[in-house]
């Protein structure tokens, strides 16, 4: 049996309904009432269509919700759960083939964590947002500044990088289509969620991991 060849150096996965299905600021919201609930959900919708710059609605979620040391331990099991069929396997496939995986996200890094060591990509490869405790035990803080926190912060964090191309980012939101100037191609990962203006800013859509999977790999006769 002849090996795939991978067709890109480096892969880049968003995280939240990409490799998770999963929004888990929405999870977190979802332990509070329904109106915290509705609010950070209908936020974060319009932050991945690109209707509002994530910016600007980060960290009125955050102190919306005020997650505990706990519900941050629950979010990562609850990431863990919800890895999306075939993801696990893909990023298995690409490291044995020597492909560089970086996971790039919006997320809260500590509850990314138990989801990046289960598809076993080192923690030093995990790029997300850190936050740190406030007077109430809560975490409604950003932890000094957080460029993924950010509109452009995926573009900026892929070019600081520099990781060997051709490079490939995967995602569903406006963010990972914000970064595409900083790598040689974006693919919409429409799984979990679809947009038109994110698909229509993609180099090709991937609706499952099989699909992606052909387009990660090239088959060699
Ligand atoms: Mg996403």
């Amino acid at each position: 049996m002849s090996t795939p060849r991978p067709r890109f150096a480096t892969v880049v996965f968003d995280v939240d309904s990409t490799l998770a299905d999963i929004e888990g600021i929405d999870w977190l919201a979802q332990q509070r009432d329904e109106t915290i609930a509705r609010e950070c959900a209908d936020l974060t919708a319009r932050a991945m269509a690109g209707e509002i710059p994530i910016d600007a609605v980060y960290v009125r979620r955050l102190q919306a919700i005020a997650p505990t040391a706990t519900e941050l331990d629950a979010l990562g099991d609850a990431y863990r759960r919800a890895i999306v069929p075939g993801a696990a396997a893909l990023i298995a496939s690409l490291q044995q083939a020597g492909v560089i995986v970086h996971l790039v996200s919006g997320g809260l890094r500590a509850a990314i964590l138990p989801l990046a060591i289960e598809c076993g990509i080192l923690p030093a490869h995990v790029h997300a947002v850190d936050v740190r405790v406030d007077d109430q035990a809560t975490y409604t803080q950003l932890d000094g500044p957080q460029p993924l926190a950010t509109q452009a912060g995926k573009a900026m964090v892929l070019a600081a990088l520099q990781v060997p191309r051709p490079s490939v980012i995967i995602g569903d939101g406006a963010t990972d289509a914000a970064a595409r100037p900083s790598v040689d191609a974006f693919i919409a990962y429409t799984g979990v969620a679809r947009r038109d203006a994110v698909v229509a800013a993609a180099d090709a859509e991937a609706p499952d991991y099989t699909v992606l999977r052909s387009l990660l790999f090239e088959s060699v006769d």
